[in-house]
């Protein structure tokens, strides 16, 4: 074979996508444009998991990760706050206690430092990967703004320990404008008189519908030619190479390169494949209220309690808190209750009729990176899952990552923090 077949097949070739996600979504769709003839495998329609529900922003500004030195002081009041942005079902703490035990372990001043430099390398680019991703769609169906994103700190202390925080950010190239209270109301006025200040990341957006971004990818990756098939993965056919077929509840497909991105749920599949990763679940919450009666034209992140409120098509998203509880309890819906009344606190003029709740998992890994790479066993399988509360803003720059990595050209962002293999 000459060197130029050889790029040829490397190139084209035939890759399965094991979940819809947002995430899997912008692995197949970069892959196919890169050459691939891709097939996506999922129970369910495309979006509708975890990326259905999110926050909707491309937080470029999440350069620091979700354990930061000291947390352990504020657990315990966190847990006791039945408004506060965090709680742990006690049936699930000893499943949690080995994860737990790996998250503090990420939380002291040199670790926080490494993963915000290595969360720097994928976050900052996040957006401009998907503006690539989706040249080829007109401008106006697009279901991204980039107006930014606004930190509202509800009270001085809040402020005050925002400090170092964005002083991170600045240092890692966030572009930031620290602003006061009459500045926050010039940019939305229906907030309240509980406020003392905030930050905008200027150069962060938001999906107006996070389900219609995935939409808009499936609809691409099928107008392409790619494949979608309506079936659970529950294990794989391996030869002495790797996996040769997919088994799944609508029977076996043949694989020859296959990606893994299956969010929360890719634990067994990822182990099936040679890489026991310690990825959990942290279940979030969102309220959907089609008729705010208040008018909100830019995403906002508070913080300190651990939720976002965000403009879509369809109304103002209150999305956000951290329940640890695993994969299959139902959801408690007063933890959703707790975000309307928080935001009813800043937003006193704030209507909830028509309120629907909704709960999703999170994929999160215990040092707040997700796992891009390939597996340790075997070259043609790779994995593309974990991104914890960064899902969205993260999942057109995987694609790239593992597009790169599938045809084994040079990667444009080093994947060595990623790599599945470094617990
Ligand atoms: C409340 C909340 C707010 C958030 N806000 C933001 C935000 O503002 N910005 C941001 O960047 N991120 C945010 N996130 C995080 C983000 O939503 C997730 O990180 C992201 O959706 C994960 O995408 P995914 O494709 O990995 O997983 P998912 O969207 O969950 O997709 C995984 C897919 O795999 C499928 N699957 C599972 N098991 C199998 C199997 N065995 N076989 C085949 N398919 C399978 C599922 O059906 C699903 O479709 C938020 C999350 C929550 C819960």
């Amino acid at each position: 074979m000459t060197d130029q077949q050889l790029a040829q097949e490397r190139d084209r070739r035939n890759v399965t996508v094991i979940g819809a996600g947002i995430v899997g979504l912008c692995c197949a769709r970069t892959l196919q444009r890169r050459g691939c003839s891709v097939s996506v495998i999922d129970p369910d329609e495309a979006g509708r998991g975890t990326s259905y529900g999110n926050a909707g922003i491309f937080a470029t500004g999440s350069v620091l990760p979700e354990g930061k030195p000291g947390l352990w002081k504020r657990v315990p009041g966190m847990l006791l706050d039945p408004l506060g942005p965090l709680t742990i079902r006690l049936s699930y703490l000893p499943q949690l206690t080995p994860w737990m035990l790996r998250f503090m372990a990420n939380t002291t001043p040199r670790r926080v430092e490494e993963i915000s430099q290595a969360l720097a390398t994928i976050v900052l680019p996040g957006l401009r990967h998907y503006n690539e991703l989706l040249d080829d769609v007109p401008r106006d169906q697009v279901p991204i703004r980039q107006q930014g994103c606004l930190y509202i700190y509800p009270n001085a202390a809040d402020a005050a320990a925002a400090k170092s925080d964005n002083a991170t950010r600045t240092r890692r190239g966030v572009a930031l404008e620290i602003l006061g209270p009459d500045e926050i109301r010039q940019l939305v006025p229906a907030i309240g008189p509980d406020m003392a200040g905030g930050a905008l990341a200027t150069q962060s957006g938001h999906a107006t519908s996070p389900l219609a971004l995935s939409q808009l990818l499936a609809a691409r990756i099928v107008a392409d030619g790619g494949t979608f098939v309506r079936a659970k993965a529950t294990g794989f056919a391996v030869g002495e190479s790797g996996p040769t077929h997919v088994h799944t509840d609508q029977g076996d497909f043949p694989v020859e390169d296959l990606v893994i991105a299956a969010g929360a749920f890719s634990k067994p599949l990822a182990k099936a494949l040679g890489n026991a990763v310690p990825l959990d679940t942290e279940r979030g919450y969102h309220v959907m209220l089609p008729t705010p009666e208040i008018e909100v034209r830019v995403p906002m992140l508070i913080s300190s309690l651990g939720f976002g409120i965000t403009p879509m098509n369809e109304g103002l998203r209150l999305a956000g808190t951290v329940e640890f509880g695993g994969l299959t309890a139902p959801p408690n819906y007063a933890r959703a209750d707790a975000l309307l009344i928080n935001a009813k606190r800043l937003f006193p003029g704030l209507k909830d009729a028509g309120a629907e709740r909704w709960m999703g998992h999170r994929p999160s890994m215990p040092d707040s990176l997700p796992v891009i790479g390939r597996s340790s066993r075997f070259p043609h399988v790779f994995f593309a899952f974990g991104h914890g509360h960064l899902g969205l803003s993260l999942g057109a720059v995987t694609g790239r990552l593992i597009a790169d990595l599938v045809q084994d050209r040079p990667t444009a962002i080093d994947p060595t923090p990623f790599r599945a293999d470094r617990f």
